[in-house]
């Protein structure tokens, strides 16, 4: 069939909009018809050659639509489902999955960072030629081709540009205070960066009854935003932010750091304000090439903890619904974190607008 979609054709290059040629869904895969997609700093990662991929491609990753047909050998999904789509499509069975770490599953890694569908092959084509998808997924499209493993069926009273932020910043954010770190009631927390990822971390200090959640960002209008979120303290990050949070924790720093940017300088910063005994969980992706100085001696030295979160430890087929509950229960915000809509032709616009950092998170609704 003949879709309309975002096609990135290099690094450096705009997004183009036009048709491509969608196959039909094969064996365990989906056509889903798509419903919104979030504007989400990884895509911007292959415009500036941070992550490296092959093209040309359809980007999009934060995905949420309804099914409309199914390839043989579906078994969980059929048309008419809502879902929410993962980049971490986890098979069930290998070593990471059998040891409750769906989402470092040995089995996707390979297909998807080189852009395919988990079978090696692809779905799309641009002018006659094959044509990438984004994390399996090439969700700035206004239908996708996906596997089954990629979908995750919710209740369908949740509005599906809301759903789709749970796809990757919600569950990047809130997982990784309650699956990586495991925040406790009345511990302290600093969040390094007030993006999207950074207020869902916020919101998950929150649902973890963290007592006090330092914010920190350089762009000072994020002040709102994070105490909206649930930030008890904002500090615009300056050349005295260390003295900032360490007052604000009784000299020691704090029981949590979350580096939610994937800045290096931020990252060892983030070292710096863990108290002694503390952890450090890396949120935020750096460029591949970009090294972190962190001091061996002083981690060795202070008992301190350095972990990563990758998709905050989620599981994606428990947590998506459970995450869509806890809003619809009123305990996670999700409206305010849609700042602003756009329509596919605007998507150039959406991610200057995602750079300058005013929004919390655009959505592109089809
Ligand atoms: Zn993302
Ligand atoms: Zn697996």
């Amino acid at each position: 069939m003949k879709i309309q979609a975002a096609i990135l054709e290099g690094v450096g290059q705009p997004f183009i909009l036009d048709e491509l040629d969608l196959a039909e869904p094969g064996p365990g895969e989906l056509l889903v018809r798509m419903a919104a997609s979030g504007v989400c700093h990884s895509d911007w990662h292959l415009v500036t050659g941070a992550t490296k991929h092959p093209f040309p491609l359809v980007p999009g990753h934060e995905g949420a639509g309804i099914v409309m047909d199914v390839g043989p050998e579906v078994k969980r999904l059929q048309p008419g489902d809502h879902v929410v789509m993962n980049w971490a499509p986890d098979c069930g069975y290998c070593f990471y999955c059998q040891h409750g770490q769906t989402n470092l599953c040995e089995t996707f890694t390979r297909p998807i960072w080189g852009g395919t569908m988990l079978d090696g092959t692809t779905r799309l084509q641009y002018r006659g030629k094959p044509t990438y998808h984004f994390c399996g997924l090439a969700s700035f499209a206004e239908y996708a081709v996906v596997s089954e493993r990629s979908c995750t069926p919710i209740r369908r009273d949740v509005p599906l540009p809301i759903a789709a932020l749970v796809g990757c910043a919600v569950s990047t954010g809130v997982g990784a205070v309650i699956y990586t770190a495991g925040v406790r009631p009345g511990e302290t927390v600093v969040v390094l960066g007030c993006g999207g990822v950074g207020l869902n971390i916020i919101q998950g200090a929150v649902l973890s009854g963290a007592a006090a959640i330092i914010a920190l960002d350089n762009n000072p209008h994020k002040e709102a935003l994070a105490r909206q979120f649930g930030a008890t303290h904002f500090i615009p990050s300056g050349a005295n932010s260390r003295g900032d949070v360490l007052e604000l924790t009784s000299g020691r720093g704090a029981d949590y750091v979350f580096e939610a940017v994937g800045l290096p300088a931020l990252q060892e910063l983030g070292l710096r304000l863990t108290r002694p005994g503390g952890t450090l969980v890396l949120v935020g992706l750096s460029h591949v090439k970009e090294p972190t100085n962190l001091s061996g001696a002083f981690i060795a030295r202070q008992g301190k903890i350095i972990k990563g979160s990758y998709y905050g430890s989620i599981n994606t087929h428990r947590d998506f619904p459970l995450l869509l509950d806890l809003y619809m229960a009123g305990k996670l915000n999700l409206d305010s974190l849609v700042s602003q809509q756009y329509t596919l032709s605007q998507i150039n616009e959406a991610y200057q607008a995602m750079l300058t950092g005013d929004v919390a998170r655009g959505v592109v609704v089809f």
